[in-house]
Order: C-alpha cells, then structure tokens, then sequence
C-alpha cells in the first residue's frame, strides 16, 4: 500500500503533518506527508502496514480518522465511475470487508460531494458483494472499505481495522446538544467520555457517589454532564451558572480561582475547561496528580497559536513532569474541539 489517509479538522493539517512526521521518525518509519490548507486531510506516504503498525490511531492527536490507503484515482469519467473504483479495489487484493464508507472531507471542498457519495455508495455496495469483496449485512468484526471522494473525478480507496481507527464516519460521532444543556461545551465533555475514557473507568466512575471539581465551569455545561451521571460537582469559576444546574442539588458553586483552589479530600474526578495558556494548565493539572487530588481528570488544552504540534508535546510533556508519576494519557482534538485539544489522564490499571 501506499501510506496513510487521515482526517482532521479543516486548518489544522499541518499540525496534523508535523504529528505524523515527528511520530512516524520516532518509531524509525520513513514517511513524508502531503496536505493541503483546509482540505480536511492529510496523505502521509509510505509503507502504509507499517506506518499504520508504527502510529497506533489512540496515540494520534490531530487524526479524527487513520485509514491505509490503498489506491488513488484521478480523472474518474462521471459516466462511470463504477468499473475503474471496482478494478482498484479488486487489485487490492481479495479482502472481504465488514462495510462500505463512501466519504468525503469535512472541508468546504468536500461538502458539497455528500449526495454524490451517497449515490455512489448505493451503487457500488451491490458489486462489491456480488464479487464478495462485502459481507451482506455489515459486520463490524471485519476491515472496512473506504472511498473518499476529494472532487468529482478525484477519489481514494482506503482501509480501517475497527479497533484502530474511529467507529463513525470521518471519524465525527453524532452527538446531539440536549434541550437543558447550559451550553455547546456539555459536547465536548460527552465526547470525550465517549472517545477517551475505556469501558470499564466509564462503567465503574461515572455513577451515583462518585466527586468530582470542575475548574472553570461556568455556565456549566460540563457540570451539569457530571450531575446527570449522579455525581456531586464542585464547580469552580468566578463567573455565574445556569441556575438550572444547580437545581439537581448535586452541584456547589465556587467562586474562586481554579489554579489556587483544591479540594479537602481526594476526589474522583477533576475536569478542567479554563481559558489560560496550555502550558500553565498543564504544569497544574499535574499538580492535582502529584499530590493525590484525584483519580482520574479530562482537562482542555487551548491551543491558538501557530504550530500546536509542538505546543502539545511541549505541554504534556510539562503535565507528565509535573505530575512525576506514571499516567495513561490519551490526548485528541475532539470533532466538538475547535483550537483546542482535550487530554484524559488515569494512572495505568493494575493487571
Ligand atoms: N466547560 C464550561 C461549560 O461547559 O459550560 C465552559 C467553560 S468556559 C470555556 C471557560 C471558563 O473558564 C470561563 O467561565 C472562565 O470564567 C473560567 N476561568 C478562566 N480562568 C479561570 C480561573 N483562573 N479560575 C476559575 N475559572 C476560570
């Protein structure tokens, strides 16, 4: 194969380009990206098994989607588009794949291909099965096939491994912001449960008596996530919350300075959505875990200058010092994450 195609948020390929390129060189893979500004994705070449081996798709920040590509089509005749797709993917070898994804960026080019995408994976999803290169009904167990249209006439076929790669198409959960949410924010916190935190610390953490501080919560949509789960939320910010956050009884409200504030016994959680410069939320965030304030924490890194990549390492490296203990990060920008990045941190399981 021929490297790898990754989603991203449109702006943000060359953060996503240095990522894979600092990444791909630590792990000894050769491999050069090319990306456009704004397109959405970003190629990274090479020997696409072993870079996909190389850059687990967890360990990726700025990626929303990994998929190993496979071919790539140029000039495609809109009368038929069919037998030259149909020809690449049988020439990638006879794999049988779980489902069809019929793509495009999520970019202001790519938009506008969505019911070309539709229609065309209405049609080639009948010959892929009929040369049974596509289970009858999907099955999710199985790699699965990807067409991303980036024109009319411009397309590439890749390939996801569930397990390594994200569920949804383009990598984008369908999250849909509650009537009651205080704000849009109580997104970015769902999907970060969601998407980052394992099965079994969502099943075992999130309940009934569990404690938790939000550090910069108003007007409290990440507070008011933590309540409905039965948490208690000490919310911590010096501007106001929707007051019905407060009615489930469940939340103290705080005026103080989340950098100074810090709780009187261990908590489980800590979350942290504060405007201030990534790099002193880090030092701080890692504090909390020095010192044993909690368990576990989801905290926002706000990222508005020019090259995140750097800034991002540069920061978690400062929360993994500061914090001076083994932790487990997982770090992505979130589809509900515009100049931002939202890390999770847990200290490893014991086996
Ligand atoms: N997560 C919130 C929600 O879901 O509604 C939105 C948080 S908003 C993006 C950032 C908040 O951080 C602001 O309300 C601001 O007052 C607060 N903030 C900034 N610096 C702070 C500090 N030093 N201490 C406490 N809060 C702070």
């Amino acid at each position: 194969s021929t490297g790898l195609l990754c989603h991203c948020r449109a702006g943000f390929e060359p953060d996503l380009a240095a990522e894979l390129t600092d990444r791909a060189a630590e792990a000894g893979e050769a491999g050069y990206a090319r990306a456009q500004r704004d397109s959405g994705f970003v190629e990274f070449l090479g020997d696409g098994d072993a870079l996909s081996k190389a850059l687990p798709f967890d360990a990726l920040v700025f990626a929303r989607q990994k998929l190993v590509l496979l071919a790539e089509l140029r000039g495609l005749d809109p009368k038929d588009r069919i037998t030259p797709l149909l020809a690449a993917i049988t020439d990638a070898g006879g794999t049988r794949h779980g489902e069809l994804i019929v793509e495009h960026p999520d970019s202001d080019a790519g938009k506008p291909l969505s019911g070309l995408a539709r229609s065309f994976g209405n049609a080639l999803r009948p010959a892929l099965r009929k040369q049974g290169l596509l289970t009858a009904t999907d099955n999710p167990r199985l790699p699965r096939l990807h067409v991303c249209f980036v024109a009319g006439d411009h397309a590439f076929v890749a390939r996801s491994q569930p397990g390594d790669s994200a569920p949804w198409p383009l990598g984008i959960p369908r999250l849909r912001v509650h009537a009651d949410a205080p704000s849009r924010s109580a997104l970015k916190l769902e999907e970060a449960l969601l998407t980052l935190v394992d099965d079994t610390t969502r099943e075992r953490q999130l309940q009934d008596g569990k404690t938790a501080a939000d550090l910069g919560a108003a007007p409290g949509g990440w507070t008011w996530v933590l309540a409905r789960h039965g948490l208690r939320v000490t919310a911590i910010d010096n501007g106001p919350l929707r007051p019905h956050v407060l009615e489930h009884g469940l939340v103290e409200h705080l005026r103080a300075d989340g950098f100074r504030w810090q709780p009187q016994r261990p908590l489980d959680w800590m979350v942290c959505d504060m405007v201030e410069q990534p790099a002193r939320v880090a030092v701080r965030m890692g504090e909390w875990f020095r010192e044993g304030w909690c368990r576990q924490a989801i905290f926002n890194l706000k990222l508005p200058m020019k090259k995140r990549w750097q800034e991002t390492r540069h920061c978690l490296d400062l929360f993994r010092d500061s914090a001076g203990l083994p932790l487990d990060l997982r770090a992505r920008q979130l589809y509900h994450d515009r100049e931002e990045i939202t890390v999770f941190a847990v200290p490893p399981r014991r086996r």
